[in-house]
């Protein structure tokens, strides 16, 4: 594959940038080359600077569920612009993707706007802090509730891939106050709240984990969590910025039938612009300003062109049948990929929930961050370079998930399969 302009890009990126990206798992570290550079995006398909052409499966990351520029999208931000771009007062678009949210998910009674999934979390576990008057926090190794401070403990995502566990430059009085737990263990989690029954403030967890690969939750480990919680004062906060619209129009916590005091959301209801937020009960969003004493604020926050395309984004999604496509064209690519490797020399393990899957190099079954981290990356490594060569564009790290979107068809899919089919039948050789 010619990626002569983008290797020419990434060069000069690199001496502007900070390994010429803007986050670090674009600089396909994990799996070397070099990134293509995008210069367009349509439906299930991205461009890059050389003309290449590839499916895509990372979506940016989960916001594009309704696939590249989708015109509906595409038509309300043209109107949108035209309006104006940012005003620092209120409007009415932000009272409509609230009810959106708040009638698709009925724990948020209330929702505030940020700009990143980064900036939920950040806000939602201050909010949870001044709630409760506790400072702890449990999170589960292989998480990844973005960047702040307290958080960059025993992180997934790029942190994993990158094995950083822990960031330089988070101050270990912040760090002491987080605790970190195994993904899917309700005795760890039992045995924190025992040792500290009074300073934990909340438990934050991906209620299907997505960042160390995919990772479900075993039957009834949310519910163990919501029980934990409310003996011992803390709060629940499912951090659904990846699964929030995309497991299902409710998230995880309609699917499990999970009330939790506050939910995390990004990427979806921003509909391709930056967007995060975070909602739950009104007797504790109630503590926020100006309203309560917890502050946090933004001078782009609730933005009238992100709240319009969320806002178009979701009325898409709330139409009748379409989480039963998604699921189909998920399962074909499950299916399609079970049946290659089940002609394979050796075991892989496919773990999907919805439209997010990965597939871990390891025979063995994958429940939390220590058994993914068996898999084998630099198989993972070559894996992903077959299928760029072959026009498939896979997230560029093992502890990652795909994300299908609306746009990809059964032709997408097909092509993908026997993408794969060369991809493994190469590295079996
Ligand atoms: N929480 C989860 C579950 C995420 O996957 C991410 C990012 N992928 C974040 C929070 C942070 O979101 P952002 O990158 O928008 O800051």
């Amino acid at each position: 594959m010619n990626l002569r302009r983008s290797q020419e890009l990434f060069e000069e990126a690199q001496r502007y940038i900070p390994g010429g990206v803007d986050s670090p798992v674009r600089a396909f570290k994990a799996v070397g080359g070099t990134p293509p550079f995008i210069v367009r995006g349509q439906g299930s398909r991205i461009f890059d600077a050389d003309g290449n052409e590839f499916i895509d499966y990372v979506c940016s990351w989960g916001p594009l569920i309704l696939g590249h520029s989708h015109p509906k999208v595409v038509e309300a931000i043209k109107q949108a612009v035209e309006r104006g771009t940012t005003f620092g007062a209120p409007t009415e678009l932000e009272i409509t993707l609230a009810k959106m949210i708040s009638a698709a998910i009925p724990s948020i009674e209330m929702v505030r706007f940020v700009n990143s999934g980064t900036e939920a979390t950040m806000s939602a576990l201050r909010l949870a802090r001044g709630f409760t008057g506790r400072d702890k926090i449990v999170k589960f190794a292989g998480g990844y509730h973005g960047h702040a401070d307290g958080l960059l403990v025993k992180g997934g995502s790029g942190l994993a891939t990158l094995s950083l566990p822990n960031s330089p430059g988070v101050p270990e009085s912040y760090a002491q106050n987080t605790l970190v737990a195994p993904y899917n263990s309700t005795e760890a989690v039992t045995q924190l709240f025992r040792h500290y029954p009074k300073d934990i403030a909340a438990v934050i967890i991906e209620p299907v984990a997505a960042n160390m690969g995919v990772v479900p939750p075993k039957p009834g480990f949310l519910d163990d969590l919501r029980r934990l919680t409310s003996e011992y004062g803390a709060l629940l906060i499912l951090d659904e910025v990846i699964t929030g619209f995309r497991v299902a129009y409710g998230g995880v916590q309609t699917v499990y039938g999970i009330t939790p005091d506050l939910t995390c959301l990004g990427k979806i209801i921003g509909g391709g612009l930056p967007v995060g937020a975070y909602g739950g009960k009104r007797e504790i969003m109630e503590m926020m300003a100006p309203v309560g004493p917890v502050y946090q604020a933004g001078t782009l926050s609730g933005n009238p062109l992100a709240m319009t395309a969320g806002i178009e984004t979701l009325k898409v999604l709330n139409q009748p049948g379409v989480y039963e496509r998604l699921e189909k064209t998920s399962a074909r690519l499950e299916e399609g990929i079970a049946k290659v490797v089940s002609s394979l020399n050796f075991k892989l393990n496919i773990s999907r929930f919805a439209s997010l899957l990965t597939v871990f190099f390891t025979a063995e079954p994958v429940v939390d961050y220590e058994s993914a981290a068996q898999a084998n990356t630099k198989l993972f490594g070559k894996f992903f370079q077959q299928l760029l060569a072959q026009g498939i564009y896979w997230p560029p790290s093992q502890f990652e998930a795909t994300f299908t979107s609306l746009a990809h068809s059964e032709e997408d899919i097909q092509c993908t399969v026997e993408a794969i089919d060369m991809a493994l039948s190469h590295l079996q050789n």
